[in-house]
């Protein structure tokens, strides 16, 4: 391969320091060679250094991006450096250094996220400043590396794009080499609607009919009025759905994955020869590198798109954070209304990121279709994220409580809600973010209407349990400085719904008042398809329930259900930076009562949840309910300081 002159078998000239840097003649096509290898060589050590932090510095993190990340960083990189080629027009010298510095700077800022990346920039030129002269002093050597480099470069690159593909491949082998379930065993179908609170939707009293499809499931099936969710927010909340397990007795923390200490329903299930598999939206917290992937031979997370891909490469996600801080300060000092540049800037960013509720519907569809003529049933977990700030539905989507903002203030609300200061909010405004939230809801159950008539017509639901469910639900100041999820523990918070359609059932109806828990769903799910026998889940099944509410025995559920926000560490270098302090919180739910500790300050409150529903009345002082306190006291203690993770731990799986 010719890269201009010298020829690529030039003789080194004699090692003259003088004269060296002047040898190093390169036409546009060893610039682009040039650009090519030293782009890929910088994603490859990019990616290489965000996998070792993370094996070995920061073993519980999450990775935050696509797991194509090995791959596309390069290319990235590769098409970055391609353009950084065209400041040899302006100048060899100089702009053999700034590759070179390029070349290092992003495994710097992916191993010091929490430096300036100012200053490891100076970092990067000052290294190859003294390092690029030594290239170019040998120049018949640096030709001959770039040029032989390049092919192994590529190679690598192209390796780590199909390695997804060909592991994608062998899970589907595996799965489809594994016996089948007995004949008849039904399908399972758990949805998920992240952030929907009960108390927002029609079919638990709300005064805004948000929730015609689920009315009309809830008519099928069975409605659980009194759910708690494990933890106020997300990964907790699905580990538990996924283990039977309370939080403390996990590794899902704020920046922790799910390990694979605890067996997963999804795991479990494959293993009995279900075809398993999962299609998020929420990618911050149930994406591949949440640990919630494990045991889903099929498991679609990150939305592949051109913006996504730029992201995964630090140079290009340091870069946007700084036009959006950028933005916020043209915001500030220009004033202009309606220019609004942050807010424009978060609308761009937000619209090529967000996977909606149609997505998700259409990718498991999809791979439903694809599994045709079933041979196996299915688990299928779908978790949709339209309910979830920012309070934005899709264009074609329809405002039915809430209007589409209309000035820079409202834009901004609604798109950088959870940093929003609160304290500056007034009530008219918080109505506002509200009656976009119900919008979310309405919409996402819009389309919850259009994925279950799609399964009616293909009559799947005959022989699936559809299982509906919240992770968490969302604060609006109902308690004072309570906001968003995972801050408190208030029912706005935990409360969530369940409703459960058996196989083919078109009318049913029936309500179960009494108190559960998210944590009881695999237990209720390994029940219901009768593979009890050496089920690792803890919970009580609440299959007796649904098989005839007047066929339970006494005593058969606890009526009890615990709930925990775990402390965080705000030193954690926090890349979405939404970490503020959070103490350990503890509450526990009995049908009338509501009990909520803050283990750090030791605060107890204390609420009659039939008669104030809407905790306003903290009793943990009043003396009428002293045992009743001490009770719930004692039980929430039991629970939480009982059989914790590392001792309960099950053999590894
Ligand atoms: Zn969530």
């Amino acid at each position: 391969m010719a890269l201009g002159n010298p020829p690529l078998n030039h003789p080194d000239p004699p090692n003259d320091p003088s004269h060296g840097a002047d040898l190093f003649v390169i036409g546009p096509l060893g610039v682009g060679i040039l650009a090519i290898d030293g782009g890929l060589t910088a994603g490859l050590l990019e990616a290489a250094t965000v996998i070792v932090r993370k094996r070995f510095f920061d073993s519980n993190h999450l990775y935050g991006m696509s797991r194509h990340f090995v791959w596309s960083i390069p290319v990235v990189y590769a098409l970055l450096f391609l353009i950084l080629g065209l400041a040899f027009v302006v100048g060899r010298r100089l702009a053999t250094r700034v590759l070179g510095a390029m070349v290092i700077l992003p495994a710097l800022l992916a191993a010091f996220p929490q430096v300036y990346a100012l200053a490891l920039l100076i970092v990067a030129l000052g290294v190859s400043i003294r390092v690029v002269p030594f290239f170019e002093n040998r120049p018949g050597l640096t030709k001959r590396i770039l040029a032989r480099g390049l092919p192994v470069l590529i190679t690598i690159v192209l390796i780590l794009a199909v390695e997804p593909l060909l592991v994608g491949h062998y899970r589907g082998w595996r799965e489809s080499s594994r016996p089948l379930p007995a004949a008849g065993s039904p399908n399972v179908m758990l949805l998920v609607l992240d952030t929907v609170a009960a108390d927002h939707l029609g079919l638990y009293g709300y005064g805004r009919p948000t929730s015609p499809t689920l009315d009309e499931l809830a008519g099928r099936g069975v409605r659980f009025g009194a759910v708690r969710a494990t933890a106020s927010w997300t990964l907790p909340s699905h580990a538990g759905m996924f283990t039977g397990r309370w939080p403390h007795e996990l590794s899902a923390g704020w920046l922790d994955p799910l390990d694979s200490a605890q067996p997963t329903l999804a795991k479990y299930l494959s293993e009995r020869g279900y075809a398993t598999a999962g299609f998020v939206a929420n990618t911050l917290y149930c994406a591949w590198d949440s640990g919630l992937d494990r045991g889903f031979t099929t498991f679609r997370d990150f939305p592949l798109t051109p913006l996504g891909m730029l992201r995964s490469a630090t140079l290009v996600s340091r870069s946007l954070d700084g036009v959006q801080t950028a933005a916020g300060w043209a915001d500030e000092m220009l004033g202009v209304a309606w220019l609004a540049p942050k807010t424009q800037f978060l609308a761009w960013l937000l619209d090529s990121d967000r996977k909606d509720a149609a997505t998700v519907n259409r990718q498991f569809e999809d791979w439903l279709n694809h599994q045709k003529p079933v041979k196996r049933p299915f688990f299928a977990f779908l978790n949709y994220l339209d309910a979830h700030y920012p309070y934005q539905i899709p264009p074609t989507g329809i405002h039915r409580f809430g209007v589409a903002p209309r000035t820079p203030r409202e834009a901004t609300l609604v798109l950088d809600w959870w940093r929003t200061d609160k304290k500056s909010l007034n009530p008219g405004e918080i109505a506002f973010v509200r009656d976009l939230y119900d919008d979310g809801i309405a919409h996402l159950d819009e389309q919850l209407g259009r994925l279950i008539d799609t399964l009616d017509r293909e009559r799947t639901l005959e022989n699936t349990w559809l299982i509906v469910v919240a992770d968490h639900g969302e604060s609006f100041g109902e308690h004072e400085g309570v906001f968003c999820h995972g801050m408190s523990l208030y029912q706005t918070e935990v409360h969530v719904p369940m409703v459960i359609v058996p196989p083919g059932s078109v009318q049913d109806g029936r309500l179960v008042s009494e108190t559960v828990s998210l944590r009881d769903l695999p237990a209720t799910i390994v029940d219901l398809l009768g593979l009890t026998e050496n089920s690792p889940f803890p919970g009580t099944s609440l299959a007796g329930t649904l098989r005839s509410v007047a066929a339970r025995a006494p005593g058969d559920h606890p009526g009890r259900a615990l709930s925990e926000v775990v402390p965080n560490n705000p030193l954690d270098p926090d890349r979405v930076r939404i970490m503020v302090k959070r103490p350990y919180l503890v509450s526990l739910a009995e049908p009338d009562w509501s009990y909520i500790m803050n283990q750090e300050t030791q605060r107890e409150e204390l609420f009659h949840l039939k008669n104030d529903a809407a905790e306003a009345h903290d009793l943990a002082k009043n003396p009428d309910a002293k045992e009743v306190l001490k009770r719930m006291r004692d039980a929430s203690s039991r629970l939480i300081n009982g059989p914790t993770a590392p001792a309960a731990r099950l053999p590894r799986n």
